[in-house]
Protein backbone atom coordinates (compact mmCIF):
# COMPACT_ATOMS: atom_id res chain seq x y z
CA UNK A 1 0.00 0.00 0.00
CA UNK A 2 1.06 3.94 -0.90
CA UNK A 3 1.09 5.48 2.50
CA UNK A 4 3.52 8.43 2.17
CA UNK A 5 1.13 11.08 1.20
CA UNK A 6 1.88 14.33 2.51
CA UNK A 7 -0.50 15.14 5.61
CA UNK A 8 -2.91 17.45 3.22
CA UNK A 9 -2.85 14.41 0.46
CA UNK A 10 -3.83 11.98 3.39
CA UNK A 11 -6.78 14.03 4.70
CA UNK A 12 -7.87 14.78 1.51
CA UNK A 13 -8.02 11.12 0.99
CA UNK A 14 -10.25 10.97 3.90
CA UNK A 15 -12.34 13.37 2.81
CA UNK A 16 -12.76 11.56 -0.62
CA UNK A 17 -13.62 8.26 1.03
CA UNK A 18 -15.84 9.55 3.67
CA UNK A 19 -17.83 11.07 1.42
CA UNK A 20 -17.79 8.07 -0.91
CA UNK A 21 -18.82 5.68 2.51
CA UNK A 22 -21.51 8.12 3.95
CA UNK A 23 -22.33 10.99 2.31
CA UNK A 24 -23.12 11.75 -1.39
CA UNK A 25 -20.13 10.42 -2.91
CA UNK A 26 -18.63 12.10 -5.94
CA UNK A 27 -22.14 11.20 -8.03
CA UNK A 28 -24.49 12.13 -5.36
CA UNK A 29 -26.10 8.76 -6.15
CA UNK A 30 -27.55 8.89 -2.69
CA UNK A 31 -29.59 11.61 -1.90
CA UNK A 32 -30.17 12.04 2.05
CA UNK A 33 -33.80 13.30 3.41
CA UNK A 34 -33.69 16.71 4.38
CA UNK A 35 -33.73 17.07 8.35
CA UNK A 36 -32.04 13.49 8.95
CA UNK A 37 -28.87 14.01 11.77
CA UNK A 38 -25.92 13.83 9.25
CA UNK A 39 -23.98 11.86 11.89
CA UNK A 40 -26.06 9.19 11.84
CA UNK A 41 -25.62 5.65 10.83
CA UNK A 42 -26.46 4.93 7.39
CA UNK A 43 -28.78 2.34 5.98
CA UNK A 44 -26.66 -0.98 5.15
CA UNK A 45 -28.37 -1.54 1.90
CA UNK A 46 -26.74 2.26 0.91
CA UNK A 47 -23.20 0.66 1.48
CA UNK A 48 -21.22 1.23 -1.59
CA UNK A 49 -20.31 -0.63 -4.57
CA UNK A 50 -16.42 -2.02 -3.98
CA UNK A 51 -15.13 -0.86 -7.44
CA UNK A 52 -16.45 2.48 -6.72
CA UNK A 53 -14.34 3.33 -3.35
CA UNK A 54 -11.45 1.32 -5.31
CA UNK A 55 -11.24 4.03 -7.77
CA UNK A 56 -11.59 6.90 -5.06
CA UNK A 57 -8.20 5.01 -3.50
CA UNK A 58 -6.30 4.88 -7.05
CA UNK A 59 -7.57 8.14 -7.78
CA UNK A 60 -5.57 9.16 -4.35
CA UNK A 61 -2.10 7.24 -4.95
CA UNK A 62 -2.90 3.96 -3.89
CA UNK A 63 -1.48 1.17 -6.42
CA UNK A 64 -3.13 -0.45 -8.54
CA UNK A 65 -4.94 -3.08 -8.36
CA UNK A 66 -7.08 -2.27 -5.44
CA UNK A 67 -8.96 -5.49 -5.00
CA UNK A 68 -11.83 -4.73 -2.39
CA UNK A 69 -14.38 -7.56 -0.79
CA UNK A 70 -18.10 -6.11 0.12
CA UNK A 71 -16.84 -7.10 3.65
CA UNK A 72 -14.10 -4.92 3.44
CA UNK A 73 -16.49 -2.02 2.15
CA UNK A 74 -18.63 -2.55 5.21
CA UNK A 75 -15.48 -2.52 7.40
CA UNK A 76 -14.45 0.99 6.00
CA UNK A 77 -18.06 2.19 6.21
CA UNK A 78 -17.76 1.94 9.86
CA UNK A 79 -14.80 3.65 9.95
CA UNK A 80 -16.23 6.27 7.86
CA UNK A 81 -19.29 7.07 10.19
CA UNK A 82 -16.55 7.30 13.05
CA UNK A 83 -14.66 9.53 11.50
CA UNK A 84 -17.51 12.09 10.78
CA UNK A 85 -17.86 12.52 14.30
CA UNK A 86 -14.20 14.54 13.98
CA UNK A 87 -16.21 16.70 11.32
CA UNK A 88 -19.19 16.90 12.73
CA UNK A 89 -17.65 18.25 16.32
CA UNK A 90 -18.35 22.25 17.01
CA UNK A 91 -15.17 23.77 17.36
CA UNK A 92 -11.75 22.83 18.62
CA UNK A 93 -11.77 21.03 21.68
CA UNK A 94 -14.71 19.40 20.41
CA UNK A 95 -12.86 17.62 17.56
CA UNK A 96 -9.89 17.18 19.81
CA UNK A 97 -12.47 15.00 21.97
CA UNK A 98 -13.90 13.28 18.99
CA UNK A 99 -10.30 12.42 17.68
CA UNK A 100 -9.08 11.16 21.29
CA UNK A 101 -12.16 9.18 21.43
CA UNK A 102 -11.01 7.24 18.45
CA UNK A 103 -7.64 7.46 19.16
CA UNK A 104 -8.29 5.34 22.01
CA UNK A 105 -10.58 3.39 20.77
CA UNK A 106 -9.01 0.96 17.51
CA UNK A 107 -6.63 3.30 16.33
CA UNK A 108 -2.95 3.35 17.47
CA UNK A 109 0.28 2.69 18.97
CA UNK A 110 1.82 5.11 16.93
CA UNK A 111 4.72 3.42 14.81
CA UNK A 112 6.73 3.73 11.80
CA UNK A 113 6.86 1.85 8.18
CA UNK A 114 8.79 1.33 5.08
CA UNK A 115 6.60 -1.01 3.80
CA UNK A 116 9.70 -2.79 3.29
CA UNK A 117 12.00 -0.91 1.84
CA UNK A 118 9.28 0.60 -0.78
CA UNK A 119 8.35 3.70 0.61
CA UNK A 120 9.89 6.45 2.76
CA UNK A 121 9.50 6.25 6.39
CA UNK A 122 6.03 7.56 8.12
CA UNK A 123 4.09 6.73 10.78
CA UNK A 124 0.86 4.88 11.03
CA UNK A 125 -1.87 3.86 13.07
CA UNK A 126 -2.81 0.95 11.96
CA UNK A 127 -1.04 -2.38 13.98
CA UNK A 128 0.21 -3.84 10.63
CA UNK A 129 0.98 -3.28 7.16
CA UNK A 130 -1.53 -5.78 6.32
CA UNK A 131 -3.84 -5.01 8.85
CA UNK A 132 -7.80 -4.83 7.31
CA UNK A 133 -9.02 -2.05 4.92
CA UNK A 134 -11.51 -0.38 7.97
CA UNK A 135 -8.61 -0.31 10.57
CA UNK A 136 -6.02 0.72 8.08
CA UNK A 137 -8.99 4.30 6.84
CA UNK A 138 -9.78 4.68 10.75
CA UNK A 139 -5.85 4.81 11.57
CA UNK A 140 -4.74 6.79 8.60
CA UNK A 141 -7.34 9.28 8.94
CA UNK A 142 -6.69 10.19 12.80
CA UNK A 143 -3.61 10.40 12.00
CA UNK A 144 -3.77 13.18 9.22
CA UNK A 145 -6.41 14.63 11.25
CA UNK A 146 -4.60 14.77 14.48
CA UNK A 147 -1.69 16.27 12.53
CA UNK A 148 -3.48 19.00 11.09
CA UNK A 149 -5.48 19.80 14.12
CA UNK A 150 -2.22 20.35 16.01
CA UNK A 151 -1.06 22.16 13.48
CA UNK A 152 -3.44 24.68 12.48
CA UNK A 153 -4.84 24.96 16.59
CA UNK A 154 -8.65 24.68 14.58
CA UNK A 155 -10.73 21.88 13.73
CA UNK A 156 -9.80 20.00 10.70
CA UNK A 157 -12.63 19.90 8.54
CA UNK A 158 -16.59 20.40 8.97
CA UNK A 159 -20.09 19.02 8.11
CA UNK A 160 -21.62 20.32 4.82
CA UNK A 161 -24.60 22.91 6.19
CA UNK A 162 -26.81 21.80 2.89
CA UNK A 163 -29.65 19.72 4.31
CA UNK A 164 -29.80 17.83 0.84
CA UNK A 165 -25.97 16.88 1.42
CA UNK A 166 -24.30 14.53 3.99
CA UNK A 167 -20.25 15.40 2.66
CA UNK A 168 -17.62 16.71 5.09
CA UNK A 169 -15.21 18.89 4.05
CA UNK A 170 -11.32 19.79 5.19
CA UNK A 171 -10.92 23.36 6.66
CA UNK A 172 -7.37 24.21 5.25
CA UNK A 173 -6.60 27.98 5.41
CA UNK A 174 -7.35 30.72 6.98
CA UNK A 175 -10.52 32.92 6.59
CA UNK A 176 -14.03 32.94 7.70
CA UNK A 177 -14.80 29.19 8.88
CA UNK A 178 -17.01 27.17 5.85
CA UNK A 179 -20.27 25.95 5.83
CA UNK A 180 -20.62 24.62 2.79
CA UNK A 181 -18.46 21.37 0.83
CA UNK A 182 -18.47 23.16 -2.25
CA UNK A 183 -19.42 26.05 -4.44
CA UNK A 184 -22.46 24.09 -5.42
CA UNK A 185 -24.03 23.33 -2.21
CA UNK A 186 -23.39 27.37 -0.79
CA UNK A 187 -25.34 28.43 -4.59
CA UNK A 188 -28.37 26.11 -4.05
CA UNK A 189 -28.52 27.28 0.02
CA UNK A 190 -28.67 30.63 -0.84
CA UNK A 191 -31.02 30.54 -4.14
CA UNK A 192 -33.37 28.58 -1.87
CA UNK A 193 -33.18 31.10 0.89
CA UNK A 194 -34.17 33.38 -1.67
CA UNK A 195 -37.32 31.40 -2.55
CA UNK A 196 -38.28 31.52 1.35
CA UNK A 197 -37.42 35.32 1.76
CA UNK A 198 -39.61 35.84 -1.53
CA UNK A 199 -42.57 33.71 -0.03
CA UNK A 200 -42.51 34.76 3.29
CA UNK A 201 -42.39 39.05 1.96
ZN1 LIG B 1 -22.55 20.04 0.42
Amino acid sequence: MEHSLSVRASAERTVALVNALTGQGDTGTRPASPGSDPASVPHPASVPDPDAIARVLLAHGEPAPVELTVDDVAEMNAAAVRLREVFAAPGLAAAATALNRLLGGGAGPLRLSSHGGRTAWHPHLDSDDEAPWGEWLLGASCLALTVLLWDHQRPPGGLCASPACRNVFLTLGGGPPRRYCSRRCATRERVAAHRRAARTA
